[in-house]
C-alpha cells in the first residue's frame, strides 16, 4: 500500500505531479522508495539533492572523509565553514533544511566488503556517484546480487556517461566495462557544472524508474563531451558470460518502469 501525501506534500510537489506519466500516484511512489547514493561529492551530492526536493522518502548517503577546500566548486551542498569537518553530514543538514518531509540517513564510511550488503538490502534502488571503480564494481555485482536497480553515472574532465541497470534486464556494469578506463582517482579536472549536468541526468533516471515517467536509459548508454556539447546514446553490450551477470535469465520484455516492483 503505497503512502498517502499530506496536505503540505500536495502542495511542495505540486508542480510536478502536474506532469503526464508523473501524477499522485508517481509522487507516492516516490514517498515510498528508500535510494541510497554512495559518493555524496559533486556528483551523489547534487543528485541527491534533486532526489530530495522531487521527495524520495529516504535517502541513504554514504560518504567518507572530511571536506576539502578544493571540493566546493562543484559540491553544492556544503559551505566553506565545513572544511575539514565531514562531507556527509552537511549534506544531511543541507538537504534536510530543504525538504523536512524526507528522511535522511547519513554514513560517514566509504562502501566496503563489509556494509555494502545492508545499504544495498535496505535500498529500492542505488545511484553509483562514487570516485573509483572498485567501489564501483562493489555496488554493481551487489545490486546484481539482491536484484536491486542501479542509476550508474561517471565522468571525467569534460565527458560523462550514465545508463541505468536493472539486473536480470539489462546488461550491468562489468558486461559494459569489464575493462576499467583510465581515469586517474584524484588527478583529473572537473567543472561543477559537469558533475552538475551528468547529476541532474542520474537523479532524473532514478525518478523516471520509480514513478513510470519517459523511458530510462535502460540497455542504453548515453555517452556526453560536454567540452562540445555532443551526446550519443549506444546499445550497451549484454555479456552473456559475465562474471557478475552471466548466470541471470534476461527478459528483454520487462516493463520499462520499477513502478511494479516499488510499492
Ligand atoms: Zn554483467
Amino acid at each position: 500500500m503505497l503512502p498517502l501525501l499530506t496536505p503540505i506534500e500536495l502542495e511542495r510537489y505540486h508542480r510536478q505531479i502536474m506532469l503526464p506519466g508523473l501524477g499522485e500516484m508517481g509522487q507516492r511512489r516516490l514517498k515510498n522508495t528508500t535510494a541510497l547514493v554512495t559518493g555524496v561529492g559533486g556528483l551523489g551530492g547534487t543528485a541527491a539533492l534533486y532526489l530530495a526536493v522531487a521527495g524520495v522518502g529516504r535517502l541513504i548517503l554514504v560518504r567518507g572523509g572530511n571536506l576539502q577546500r578544493d571540493d566546493l566548486n562543484r559540491q553544492i551542498l556544503m559551505t566553506d565553514d565545513w572544511v575539514g569537518k565531514p562531507r556527509v553530514f552537511k549534506a544531511q543538514e543541507t538537504l534536510a533544511h530543504l525538504n523536512p518531509d524526507i528522511q535522511i540517513e547519513a554514513i560517514c564510511e566509504y562502501v566496503n566488503a563489509d556494509n555494502i550488503d545492508s545499504l544495498v538490502q535496505r535500498a529500492d534502488i542505488a545511484l553509483d556517484c562514487a570516485f573509483d571503480f572498485k567501489e564501483r564494481d562493489l555496488l554493481n555485482a551487489t545490486c546484481v546480487r539482491w536484484g536491486k536497480p542501479m542509476v550508474e553515472a561517471a565522468m571525467n574532465d569534460m565527458d560523462a556517461y550514465l545508463t541505468t541497470i536493472v539486473p536480470g534486464q539489462t546488461p550491468c556494469l562489468a558486461c559494459i566495462f569489464p575493462e576499467k578506463p583510465d581515469w586517474d582517482r584524484w588527478g583529473f579536472g572537473v567543472l561543477g557544472a559537469v558533475s552538475g549536468t551528468l547529476a541532474c541526468l542520474a537523479a532524473l533516471e532514478a525518478i523516471k524508474l520509480v514513478t513510470g515517467l519517459g523511458e530510462p536509459l535502460l540497455g542504453k548508454l548515453l555517452t556526453m563531451d560536454l567540452a562540445r556539447a555532443e551526446f550519443a546514446k549506444r546499445r550497451a553490450y549484454h555479456d552473456p558470460n559475465c562474471p557478475v551477470c552471466g548466470t541471470l535469465r534476461h527478459e528483454s520484455s520487462s516493463p520499462h518502469c520499477l513502478s511494479q516492483r516499488i510499492r
